[in-house]
């Protein structure tokens, strides 16, 4: 037979998941980590995905090495193995000088002077625990090019201008991202080259994260991570924004409210794969059920 072969059908080319866990070492990890990490590890399971560990230690005044070693125990005994290196921010210094040099491209970073006193004046009272909206005092300084000790904050309004409308998934809704909110976050901190906001969104994209599985506590974070993924020319990934845990009295279980670390139940003989099991469920180990 002559001629040309018919084309081949398409093959079914599934989506390859890759999510993460990316704990900051400034502390032990509680029941509230353990159902992250959870939740971020069993998405990219179900359907043969990757599932990577992100050490977030750009803070050098709080990140501590034995967090580090005692996630990985704690990451172990709750059945949870990861793939592939582990990548440290520590080690990514380069990549977000070289975000924060094409952002200062666009003009859309100015240097802020202020101490947090000077802000906490400044600013309208912020809800309990947020931080203050920065007021702009260093957007207007007509002297920026002091060296005297800075951060370096994004110009939002301008940024906004830029990127124009966006949005972003979150589990099967469309989210309209609102960054004007989050007024002009500090993207360079006086004592780390980056912040949250920056190295989570480069290295989200540098390890191909296609599904962010994280806590509702961050969701207000994820407007700014849209922004900087438009301006970046960087990929966004589909959220997963979780509910968090709550002990029966409704209070969030975070370690300031008392909750147990995850080495402290390890030590005590907890089977970590049960517990895990447990949170899978939604229940909490002898507290009842997550709600
Ligand atoms: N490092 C952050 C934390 O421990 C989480 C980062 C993220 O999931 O985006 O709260």
């Amino acid at each position: 037979m002559t001629g040309v072969a018919a084309p081949s059908p398409t093959p079914h080319i599934p989506r390859v998941i890759v999510t993460r866990f990316a704990p900051s070492p400034t502390g032990r990890l509680h029941l509230g980590h353990a159902y992250s990490a959870i939740l971020a590890h069993d998405r990219a399971r179900q359907i043969n995905g990757r599932f990577l560990l992100r050490i977030e230690d750009i803070d050098g005044t709080r990140s501590r090495p034995e967090h580090v070693a005692t996630t990985l125990a704690d990451l172990a005994w709750l059945g949870l193995a990861w793939d592939g290196e582990i990548v440290h921010q520590s080690h990514r210094l380069p990549a977000y000088a070289a975000a924060l040099d094409q952002l200062r491209d666009l003009n859309l970073l100015y240097r802020c002077y202020c101490t947090r006193a000077d802000i906490a004046a400044a600013s309208l009272s912020a809800p309990h625990g947020a931080e203050p909206i920065y007021p702009g005092t260093c957007l207007r300084l007509t002297d920026q090019n002091s060296d005297r000790p800075h951060c370096w904050r994004i110009d939002m309004a301008a940024a906004v201008a830029r990127a124009g409308p966006l949005n972003w998934r979150d589990h099967a809704t469309t989210i309209t991202a609102d960054p004007l909110a989050a007024g002009d976050v500090v993207l360079a901190r006086k004592d780390a080259p980056a912040s949250y906001h920056l190295a989570v969104t480069v290295d989200d994209a540098w390890q191909g994260v296609t599904d962010v599985v994280r806590g509702n506590d961050l969701f207000a974070a994820t407007h700014v991570h849209r922004l900087l993924q438009a301006l970046l020319g960087l990929p966004t990934p589909k959220y997963h924004h979780h509910r968090l845990l709550t002990a029966p009295d409704g209070t969030r279980l975070a370690k300031r409210t008392g909750a147990p670390t995850l080495a402290a139940l390890r030590e005590a003989g907890v089977d970590g794969r049960a517990l895990a099991d447990d949170l899978r469920a939604g229940r909490l180990p002898n507290r009842g059920e997550a709600s």
